[in-house]
């Protein structure tokens, strides 16, 4: 029997070439796992996606694109498939999405992670014969540390800034990471945080969907003194012209990446939280175990370590999928 989904030139396709999932190349119904750069790209001529996704899409696709938002767990006929999506618990929106045609059940997870976060539904395990998983931090040097403690990291951090009385300039994803981290800081403090322009306006439609943040405002052009003050940018704007309006700062990157050393050294941060959007290797381990799929195709990252490990040390049957996922991401 034939895959149900497989690897085309444009990206992951679905039975009769009739739907793509997170297609890199053009698609006439392309299923939307989450609205990340590498995921969601325009050219298709129908997007679907999970309901609470919608409104990021169209931020980030333009206002014209056709958009079908579908609620978590609805079930869609698409000729003789089922589609649904499920929450992948990686940001505002995100799904898996789970492809159902007679008795066969694939479900392609898109960016997922396993730790709770205040901005987004959690992840939900959807047993099925074959996941298309990711493992972005397929790695068992991978262990994320909880993110109330990540939090209190960035908040002493903020607190020190205040002492020398330097801006605290904080890097991080726009999607998804900045907001995660104003959610996070409503534990610890009410105080206002500055934004980068590319952050306010996703953070804006976070709020409009009821997420609880601190308060937030853009940085002005004629920004006043920002001594002591939080900011929060995406990586874009680390060494931009953006960042001459700041006197002395200390800057820092919150990422999954900071797990690595010499990541931080090399990109010039003076400081790395280690605070990821997507599983550690314990996440995607038990993952692969709860999906009760006896299939793995993977992709996304670490995908030939984490296949060989789920070959040759849990027995299964796996392979790594060469996709182009996880482009200037983590
Ligand atoms: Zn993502
Ligand atoms: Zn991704």
């Amino acid at each position: 029997m034939s895959d149900l989904i497989r690897l085309q030139p444009e990206g992951l396709v679905g039975p009769g070439n009739r739907f793509h999932i997170d297609a890199w190349g053009k698609a006439a119904v392309n299923l939307i796992t989450h609205a990340h750069g590498d995921h969601a790209r325009a050219g298709s001529t129908e997007y679907w996606c999970a309901e609470p996704c919608a409104q990021i899409l169209r931020h980030r696709l333009g206002s014209d694109v056709h958009i079908r938002a579908v609620p978590y767990r609805e079930r869609v006929r698409l000729d003789d498939c089922w589609i649904s999506f499920h929450p992948a618990g990686h940001i505002l929106g995100s799904a898996q999405i789970r492809v159902e045609q007679g008795s066969r059940v694939w479900v392609v997870t898109g960016d997922y992670k396993r730790d709770p976060d205040p901005t987004c539904e959690p992840f939900e395990a959807v047993p099925c014969d074959t996941m298309i998983t990711e493992a972005t931090f397929g790695l068992p040097i991978y262990r994320w540390a909880s993110t109330r403690s990540v939090t209190a990291q960035i908040v002493n951090w903020w607190q020190r800034c205040k002492e020398e009385g330097v801006t605290a300039l904080l890097f991080c994803y726009a999607l998804g990471k900045a907001q995660r981290v104003l959610a996070e800081l409503t534990h610890f403090t009410q105080e206002e945080v500055l934004l980068h322009g590319a952050v306010a306006s996703l953070t804006h439609i976070y709020r409009e969907q009821g997420v609880p943040m601190v308060p937030t405002r853009l940085v002005s052009d004629g920004e006043g003194p920002t001594e002591g003050r939080l900011v929060l940018a995406p990586p874009s704007a680390h060494r931009s012209p953006w960042m001459k309006r700041f006197r002395s700062v200390s800057t820092a990157f919150a990422s999954g990446w900071m797990a690595v050393r010499g990541i931080r050294r090399r990109r010039g941060y003076h400081r790395g939280f280690v605070l990821s959007d997507h599983a550690d290797w314990q996440g995607l381990l038990s993952t692969v175990e709860e999906s009760r799929a006896s299939r793995l195709l993977v992709t996304h990252g670490s995908s030939d370590i984490l296949a060989r490990y789920l070959r040759e040390v849990k027995g299964m049957k796996a392979d790594a999928l060469t996709t182009h996922f996880g482009e200037g991401e983590g």
